[in-house]
């Protein structure tokens, strides 16, 4: 096992994993940004190092300067929990190429996931179904017509680099194409410095379901069951459930084993999750992220197994823990994203709470690095916590999370858990009946 783990994030994730360093015996780093001097992260952590100024490229996301404080410290790992580095090959193998074990997948497979073109390709290769589309990237709008027309409309456009939903766009008519394709691709070079897009059938009412899935790395891999992320707003999830009220016992089984043969096939390492879009009964893939996800805490919940640590057991070469006949779900569990921002308009909110009361009581976890006076810097994203909980049936957990809700005070800021009031005494919401579009309709007219 690893002796010292540096932990190159911020916020609640960097608390989350050095909870689980903390409960394996491992010292834990910290690295901040000016900004975050303060941050509980640091507070908690053995130790830390100043990497640089607020802005993430100079910090957070600076591998000269995260290799600067692992050589300072003597970690002999890191953990680079999720959004900056977490997806970047290149840091993957500059870690390694420093004898520093990156705790993820190998870089090759960070590699084929993080392009959607080689993505699809694989998924496809493994016999994973995929969203109808393009055939790899499409250059020209003649051929971005040919491709839409033999598919039919409405086509969705998107990077080829994709990620945080953006370079996506929609075309509903032949009308609508050299637009949306033009846009899609000045988004893309924008966002990611690359123009490369592809296309998809757009589906008009499906659900995010997305299966956890985590392998040794020598062959051995397990699938999680799903979470439903389905209540999204400009493609980005905000409350997250498993299992999902969608799927059946049968369907979770059929998927779930092609994915986690999938995983077997390409000897997968560590913790993935493989997303698609369910309609009609089918699953289409749409992409796989290579590392710890967000929501991954409503897993946590059902199967009773930390996934963090489990990352880390993999990543020290102690295999897994579990086999697929040892996990078992149970129950249900919902998380609510609590970002910084305007319930209604989304704006970033940053600035000092000056009063904090996290709700508690039996099924609750409340994720979080924030606390009465801290100040949020504006540099970073607005999920200032997660609000995680678990009940023995959907609705003991609906009504567990209406109770938790009234129960969280924040002041001093602004955050969504108005929405969340809402969301919850929502008929539809209530009774699980949402597709990915649902969200954004309701804000279109509340
Ligand atoms: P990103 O990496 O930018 O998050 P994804 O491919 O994961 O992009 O898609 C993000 C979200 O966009 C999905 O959860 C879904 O809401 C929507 N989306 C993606 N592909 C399609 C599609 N073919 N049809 C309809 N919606 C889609």
């Amino acid at each position: 096992m690893f002796d010292k783990v540096l932990i190159a994030n911020r916020g609640e994730i960097a608390l989350r994993i050095q909870r689980a360093c903390k409960e394996l015996g491992i010292a834990t780093v910290a690295v901040h940004s000016t900004a975050d001097a303060d941050a509980m992260h640091v507070r908690l952590a053995d130790e830390s190092v100043c990497i640089g100024p607020p802005t993430s490229s100079d910090s957070y996301l600076n591998i000269p300067r995260l290799l600067a404080a692992c050589e300072i410290t003597g970690a002999d790992a890191v953990h680079p929990g999720y959004g900056f580095l977490s997806e970047n090959a290149r840091f993957a193998e500059i870690l390694e190429e420093h004898n520093i074990t990156f705790i993820g997948p190998t870089s090759e497979h960070i590699r084929i996931m993080g392009d959607k073109i080689q993505a699809k390709e694989t998924a496809k290769r493994l016999g994973i179904p995929i969203v109808p589309g393009s055939q790899g990237a499409v250059r020209t709008e003649t051929e971005a017509m040919k491709v839409a027309k033999s598919m039919g409309f409405p086509v969705l456009i998107k990077a080829t680099a994709g990620g945080g939903g953006r370079g996506m766009k929609v075309a509903t008519s032949v009308e609508d194409l050299p637009v949306a394709f033009a846009t899609a691709r000045s988004e893309a070079k924008a966002a990611f410095g690359n123009d490369s897009v592809y296309i998809e059938k757009y589906l008009t009412k499906p659900r995010h379901i997305e299966i956890q899935v985590f392998g040794d790395g020598t062959g051995n891999a397990v699938h999680l069951g799903e979470r439903d992320c389905s209540l999204q707003r400009r493609h980005q999830k905000i409350f997250e459930e498993a299992p999902s009220p969608a799927l059946n016992a049968a369907s979770r089984a059929r998927i779930g084993e092609t994915v986690a043969t999938a995983m077997r096939t390409i000897k997968y390492r560590g913790a993935g999750t493989v997303e698609f879009l369910y309609e009609d009964g089918e699953f289409y893939f749409i992409e796989m992220n290579t590392r710890i996800q967000v929501e991954h805490p409503v897993t946590e919940a059902i199967t009773g197994i930390d996934l963090v640590l489990e990352q880390i057991r993999v990543a020290s070469g102690a295999g897994l823990s579990f086999t697929q006949d040892d996990i078992v779900l149970s129950g249900h569990a919902i998380e609510c994203r609590i970002n910084a921002e305007n319930p209604r308009t989304f704006r970033p909110s940053p600035g000092q709470i000056t009063y904090w009361h996290p709700p508690g009581g039996l099924g609750i976890r409340v994720d979080s690095g924030a606390y009465q006076g801290y100040r949020i810097p504006p540099y970073y994203d607005s999920l200032i916590g997660k609000l995680i909980v678990h009940g023995k049936t959907r609705n003991e957990c609906m009504m567990r999370l209406k109770r938790a809700l009234s129960e969280f005070v924040i002041d001093g800021i602004e955050t969504t858990i108005p929405l969340f009031h809402e969301l919850v005494r929502h008929p539809d919401v209530v009774n699980g009946m949402y597709d990915i579009h649902w969200l954004e309709k309701y804000l279109g007219k509340p």
